[in-house]
């Protein structure tokens, strides 16, 4: 399926193209339709499957379809998001698919000063971004009027109740319009986000991508069964033969992610390690070069590696197998993003055979066996 198959208009179908977007993810087919017909939305998605785009798209589209009467600018859909790093991607978002139109959007969060977010308000938005508390801040001085809100969406529902800020939240909403088709996302679905849709939505259509153990299947697969000793050439001539960019590479140990490193960059292959004993601000370089392509490859460890948020990552190789197996999901998770097809290569020392056979349990398939390239 296509994104002008979803009937989407000219000016957000050519933003789409820029970006280099052309189909739309799972979540992007189940949502944009839905939203487009009016209906409420009680949506389980995680980030990274595209899901931000999924309510943007239709809201830019109906706000641009149909402007105001006499050109006002009111605030016609209201994003509410727990971080301020998520507002601000949320808000990148709207700037990048609506940047062929004329709509006005905007963001605001706590934590800095209020003129120039406040400056802003006042010469009209039609989308507006917010944090909770700064919302409520802005609300009580005067300068936000919610009464002509027409879609209203609550984004990662399920941090928001973890973060509390389920008072702020039940403050905000009876200053919404009784009558406005409202969106709730929520990676998880505890009683309490539950209870929450309930007193929230009305008829709402459920839409879900899977979770991540099943996410995996659209990442293709393998292992390769070699010595340990082995492990060094056969990632060299793997890196040698594919000519992917942006590798990450797990490795067990931060001595071994170190040693891996050395090894590459001898062999003429930009790579770096983070791992727990490097700096922040060592860690952030190596990361910067990273996401650059200045390094091609990335070694990392299990724990360092939580904070890297790439796109495009191509290929995944596990060095070594993880000893939990879910270990395995959130390596390989990280490519194939957003339907992307992602590549995982895993190596399996004699030793390791226990932990491959869990790893299969997990996921309810056997990986593909690879021959070494070198013995192909
Ligand atoms: P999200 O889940 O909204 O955080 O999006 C995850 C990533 O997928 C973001 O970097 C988006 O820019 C990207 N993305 C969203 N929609 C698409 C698409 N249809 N095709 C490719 N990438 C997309």
């Amino acid at each position: 399926m296509t994104f002008k198959q979803l009937n989407i208009t000219e000016p957000i179908l050519r933003a789409l193209g820029e970006k280099g977007y052309t189909d739309p993810t799972p979540i992007q087919q189940q949502a944009i339709p839905v939203v487009m017909a009016g209906r409420d939305i009680f949506g389980c998605a995680q980030t990274g499957t595209g899901k931000t785009a999924a309510f943007a798209i239709p809201i830019i589209q109906r706000i641009t379809g149909a402007p105001t009467a006499g050109g006002r600018r009111d605030i016609r859909a209201l994003i509410l998001t727990p971080t301020r790093e998520l507002a601000i991607q949320i808000d990148d978002c709207f700037e990048d698919y609506a940047r062929h139109t004329s709509l006005r959007h905007s963001v605001i969060f706590g934590g800095v000063g209020q003129k120039p977010q406040t400056d802003t308000l006042r010469r009209g938005v039609d989308v507006l971004t917010a944090t909770p508390g700064r919302l409520l801040d802005l609300m009580g001085q005067g300068f936000i009027d919610l009464s002509r809100v027409e879609c209203f969406v609550l984004d990662e529902a399920d941090r928001m109740l973890d973060m509390g800020f389920i008072h702020d939240i039940k403050r905000i909403l009876p200053k919404l319009p009784q009558k406005r088709q409202t969106l709730l996302f929520s990676a998880t679905l505890p009683p309490a986000i539950e209870s929450l849709a309930r007193t929230m939505l009305h008829n709402p259509a459920k839409v879900a991508v899977a979770p991540v153990s099943s996410t995996v299947d659209t990442i293709s697969q393998s292992v390769y069964f070699v010595d340990k000793p082995d492990k060094k050439t056969l990632l060299l001539d793997l890196l040698r033969r594919d000519k992917r960019d942006s590798v990450l590479v797990f490795s067990r140990t931060k001595h071994g992610a170190d040693k891996l490193a050395r090894v590459l960059s001898k062999a003429g292959i930009g790579a770096e390690a983070i791992h727990g004993d490097k700096s922040q601000g060592a860690r952030q370089r190596a990361l910067e070069n990273f996401k650059t392509h200045r390094s091609r490859v990335l070694i990392a460890t299990d724990i360092a590696a939580r904070g890297i948020d790439v796109d495009q990552l191509e290929l995944v190789i596990n060095y070594d197998l993880p000893e939990v197996p879910e270990t395995y999901v959130h390596r390989i998770g990280r490519t194939g993003r957003a339907g992307n097809a992602g590549t995982a290569y895993s190596f399996c020392a004699e030793e390791e055979k226990p932990l491959l056979k869990d790893i299969q349990k997990l996921i309810g398939k056997d990986i593909p066996v690879s021959r070494q390239p070198a013995t192909a």
